[in-house]
């Protein structure tokens, strides 16, 4: 197994954490139904992308119609 030579010190240690942070996201709002996005992602809400309806939304899909 692989050994360590010397011990890392807080100094050492703290750099390396220094870049460890999360960043906060930067939501957008959606141009078609105005609710919160990730940016250049599909809307979650309305499943829209560029004005576009990239993704049908649940409620025009009857999935019981489809099993009888
Ligand atoms: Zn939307």
């Amino acid at each position: 197994m692989a050994v360590p030579k010397s011990k890392v010190t807080k100094s050492k240690r703290n750099m390396r954490r220094a870049h460890d942070a999360l960043v906060a996201s930067n939501p957008a709002e959606c141009s078609n139904c105005g609710e919160l996005k990730r940016p250049h992602h599909v809307c979650g809400a309305c499943g829209h992308y560029d004005a576009r309806e990239v993704i049908a939304s649940t409620e025009e899909i009857d999935l019981d119609e489809e099993a009888a």
